[in-house]
């Protein structure tokens, strides 16, 4: 009796209880895992051999942590019949990942389009194209993307500059014209149809910003880099234009289920993304308005000032999974490519300093548009003379007390005396760990060893500054997997074994998975809501099979997701 009568008052308690407060009652129970909240872990040597802040975490409606912690007993009045429990057996929990910087429906795009991540040299290419022409017809562009000649097994026996010629792939491909861009979006090539449609010959100049590459005898070899490539974009974009607008909105659609797809089974729960048209926002808003946006996104309009000057209205703008509250634009290109604007000229093209793509004043106007209309101003600069042009257009528009967030998309190659003005400033160094390592086969050749080793991807001294570090991996350019970044930024070893680019510029295992989830929801003031595991949290939680606090280097590409949660909801 004496034991029976306690246990009914408890239960009498919690229905008492329960009742008026059904807002604090557990949708899910997750327990029996291993939890890296993202918050500081009271007491937690996070060097120990097994890292880990809690054991359990309980979430309830609306999709929020209401707790987390060791002792499942003390939520006994918040967790009843109706929730949900999810056992982790014992595997690493952590926020879903804030993939920091990648264009959205580009990956779509990529994912329904050929794609050369993983070829291993051209010819390969060649043949992929050829198949996909048989069942096009005749006269559709066929595109895809992400060959670089670099990370090759063999170069081209026919090249020239380093870059294949096109003459075999426009024998096989008569009828079609073919537009491949570059990984690192800033070259592209074209076959011989594509550039009879541009209208492009010897006589085609090369254009402000752009080249195109030439044989011996002045003839193009198919290859655009920079501005030049518009010479065949537009041609291509032309006859997109000739689909019809729902056709084009469909296809942008399938591409969009494709992302999220990918996004989700790769642990990502949140998307920043780098360059979204108008009317791609106006579509974002549709998919928020009918929850059909599956994780959330934050995107960065681009458009030119004089497209957006004057048609800022309902900007910025803030949805449920969906916000638009930046501003891009961009200074020069990639160091692939020769893009990158340096200081001083290319170590493998001397005489070289870059491309410097868009005016500073133009930068400038955007940066008071973007000043004015209360956005984020978000500016791709790669070479240490386009970062130090944009700390100074920043400078003169925001203080360092202001909350500014203005951010550097790459923030690749610093000149060693800009390092410290990011922390200074409050810029935000938006930066992918994976394109260090990707990179790595030609930075220090196009750098030189002096300035790769003090400026390139230079995470710990940025970190040890003071400065804010948002990760990603610029997918399409990369693949979209965090866990390939996050081995990046804490080893700077290629996957491949290839490469170590300059070890002592690492970031460590807890400022690695930082820069992928709080750091990047601070990036895009989201971190009142996303980024995290602590009460009102929004649960974003990715179960992995490694916990990549403690694991070896070796084990981390193994790494696999298990589960992915939005809002406390199973997505993967
Ligand atoms: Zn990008």
């Amino acid at each position: 009796m004496r034991l029976f009568f306690p246990l009914s008052c408890l239960l009498l308690l919690c229905a008492c209880e329960g009742e008026p407060e059904t807002g604090n009652q557990a949708d899910l129970l997750v327990f029996n895992a291993k939890i890296w909240t993202g918050v500081d872990c009271p007491g937690v040597e996070i060097a120990a051999a097994e890292d880990y802040c809690a054991t359990a975490m309980i979430i309830g409606q609306g999709g929020r942590v209401l707790s987390v912690g060791n002792d499942t007993t003390a939520w006994s009045s918040q967790i009843d019949k109706n929730t949900e429990r999810l056992n982790a057996d014992g595997q690493f929990v952590m926020p879903g990942f804030v993939e920091g910087h990648a264009h959205f429906s580009g990956l779509g795009s990529s994912l329904r389009n050929l794609n050369f991540l993983r070829s291993k040299n051209w010819d390969e290419i060649v043949a992929m194209v050829a198949e996909r022409a048989e069942d096009t017809p005749e006269g559709d562009w066929i595109s895809g993307r992400g060959w670089h000649q670099e990370k090759w097994d063999k170069p081209h026996d026919h090249s020239v500059g380093g870059y294949p010629i096109h003459d075999e792939l426009s024998r096989l491909t008569q009828e079609h014209p073919v537009i491949l861009r570059h990984a690192s979006g800033h070259g592209l090539f074209a076959n011989a149809k594509a550039m009879e449609i541009a209208g492009v010959s010897r006589e085609t100049p090369d254009p402000r910003g752009g080249r195109v590459l030439r044989d011996a005898s002045g003839d193009p070899t198919g290859v655009f880099e920079e501005r030049a490539m518009d010479l065949i974009t537009d041609s291509y974009q032309n006859w997109i234009q000739t689909m019809t607008p729902e056709s084009r909105k469909e296809e942008w659609l399938l591409g969009i289920e494709a992302a999220q797809e990918e996004c989700l089974r790769k642990g990502v729960t949140s998307f920043q993304d780098a360059g979204t048209k108008f009317r791609e926002v106006d579509w974002y808003k549709e998919l928020d308005e009918t929850d059909q946006l599956r994780l959330n996104l934050w995107v960065m309009l681009r458009h030119s000032y004089e497209e957006m000057e004057g048609n800022m209205d309902g900007l910025p703008h803030y949805g449920k999974n969906f916000t638009c509250a930046a501003i891009k634009t961009e200074l020069d290109g990639a160091l692939g490519s020769y893009g990158a604007w340096l200081i001083e000229p290319y170590f493998d093209n001397p005489g070289f300093v870059g491309q410097n793509t868009t005016l500073v004043e133009t930068v400038d106007s955007i940066a008071q548009l973007a000043k004015k209309h209360n956005m984020q101003l978000c500016v791709h600069a790669i070479g240490d003379k386009a970062n130090q042009e944009t700390l100074n257009v920043m400078a003169k528009y925001v203080k360092p007390e202001d909350d500014h967030r203005w951010r550097i998309e790459h923030s690749q190659h610093l000149a060693v005396e800009d390092i410290p003005r990011f922390g200074e400033m409050g810029v935000i160094a938006s930066m992918q760990g994976i394109h260090c390592t990707s990179d790595a086969l030609f930075a220090e050749n196009r750098l030189g060893t002096e300035r790769a080793a003090s400026g390139a991807y230079p995470w710990r001294s940025l970190l040890d500054a003071g400065a804010v570090i948002v990760n990603g991996t610029d997918a399409p350019v990369e693949d979209v997997d965090p866990i390939e970044s996050f081995y990046a930024s804490v080893t700077r070893k290629r996957a491949d074994g290839k490469a170590t680019f300059f070890p002592e510029q690492s970031m460590t295992r807890v400022e690695g998975l930082h820069s992928y989830t709080g750091a990047a929801a601070y990036g895009a003031f989201q971190e009142d809501r996303l980024g995290t595991l602590a009460p009102m949290m929004q649960a974003d939680f990715i179960l992995l099979s490694k916990n990549l606090l403690s694991c070896q280097d070796e084990e981390i590409m193994d790494t696999e997701v298990l589960g992915t949660y939005v809002a406390g909801k199973k997505a993967f």
